[in-house]
């Protein structure tokens, strides 16, 4: 199945109130467009993920950086834009499509599995969710009658279509303005199949839907903290944070001996709840005898994805007396943020001294300690 995914974040999201357009406000360090993307990331049955944005956001998405996502711009309304998409993806073989809301962050990859493996045989899936409270019509704020729930769903986002289908019938009804896709079905209602979907997947419109999202996120925050020191010895080479530096000493161990990248392994696997890197990966054991350390580390990170665990900050602490670590800082940063999949901002290297007390102050030894924070991003 040749499946795609359409991302609507062209809305101006006014009912926010907030200076930054609604796609791009930021929770833990992601904006709500990111946490969608995180979510549909994993499914290897994506072939393409397409962002239909607002050109007047234009700033605000390039700064995102996305790789491998087509970014397009949108129309005035929600069903232009998907639409615009449509036609977009028409040439490129797309034989089903899934539409979902960017204010739909929170959206889980149960949701998107449930979806995707009804899609395989039906045109149209739709999750929907039951209504608990009583349905009140209401007139200038008072309530004038009541409505029976008995039938009655409501529709959330991803919506699965076949592409022939969705894109007829967007063809068709060119003018009119709906609010989700699978309206568009109304007519051949027993076309349209549901999935279980989830309160969880809530769209945010107004700043207490924010809120919610953050404290949701927040709840799914972990720590960890690593700790390692390395003997300092004539006739080896020093590797910390994954970089080689040019010292007269270097560091004796099983490994490479990077401290750095030892603290931050343990650091990461703390905070996972998975143990700590001698159970991993032990002394004893001929395969990382002289292994760098940042193959080490990617072997983690891999380990840490498998289990929906992502990083959200590293702090570390080198503790040497010599070299400075100032100079290689920057260095460090980058090959870490690419190793652990995140941004440059999302770590802290600090270099620091014994104030040549102990056998870190008498150039003996280096440590390394690490902070490490990880979200459970199912
Ligand atoms: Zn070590």
């Amino acid at each position: 199945m040749s499946l795609f995914l359409i991302i609507l974040a062209a809305g101006d999201g006014k009912r926010l109130k907030s200076s930054i357009p609604k796609p791009f406000n930021k929770i833990n360090n992601k904006s709500l467009i990111e946490h969608s993307v995180e979510a549909f990331k994993s499914f290897n049955e994506i072939k393409k993920i397409i962002i239909v944005y607002n050109k007047k956001h234009k700033k605000y998405l390039y700064k995102l950086n996305f790789k491998k996502i087509l970014q397009i711009t949108g129309g005035r309304t929600r069903q232009e834009s998907a639409f615009i998409a449509l036609k977009k993806i028409r040439k490129l073989n797309c034989k089903k499509v899934l539409i979902h809301d960017a204010a739909r962050p929170n959206i889980s990859k149960t949701i998107i599995k449930r979806v995707i493996l009804k899609l395989k045989k039906n045109d149209v899936v739709v999750p929907v969710i039951n209504i608990h409270d009583a349905i009140k019509i209401k007139e200038k704020n008072k309530i004038i009658d009541s409505l029976s729930k008995k039938n009655l769903t409501l529709a959330q986002t991803p919506q699965g279509f076949s592409f022939k289908r969705i894109y007829k019938k967007h063809l068709e009804n060119i003018s009119k303005n709906i609010e989700d896709d699978s309206t568009l079905f109304n007519k051949n209602k027993k076309k349209i199949s549901v999935v279980k979907g989830s309160k969880s997947n809530f769209k945010i419109t107004e700043i207490e839907d924010l809120k919610m999202f953050k404290y949701i996120k927040t709840n799914k925050i972990f720590y960890g903290i690593g700790y390692d020191v390395h003997k300092l010895t004539q006739g080896k080479k020093l590797f910390l944070g994954g970089i080689k530096i040019p010292f007269p000493l270097g560091t004796v161990g099983h490994s490479d001996g990077d401290p750095v990248i030892h603290a931050l392994i343990d650091s990461i696997l703390g905070a996972c709840g998975l143990g700590d890197i001698g159970n991993l990966f032990s002394n004893k054991n001929k395969n990382y005898k002289n292994i760098r350390s940042t193959i080490l580390l990617k072997n983690v990170i891999k380990l840490i994805e498998s289990k929906y665990f992502i990083i959200n900050n590293i702090d570390i602490n080198i503790i040497t007396e010599k070299p400075k670590i100032k100079k290689y800082r920057k260095k460090i940063i980058n090959l870490i943020s690419k190793i652990c999949k995140i941004k440059f901002n999302q770590i802290n290297v600090k270099g620091k001294t014994t104030e040549k007390l102990g056998i870190i102050g008498k150039g003996n030894a280096i440590a390394s300690e690490v902070v490490t924070s990880v979200i459970l991003n199912v």
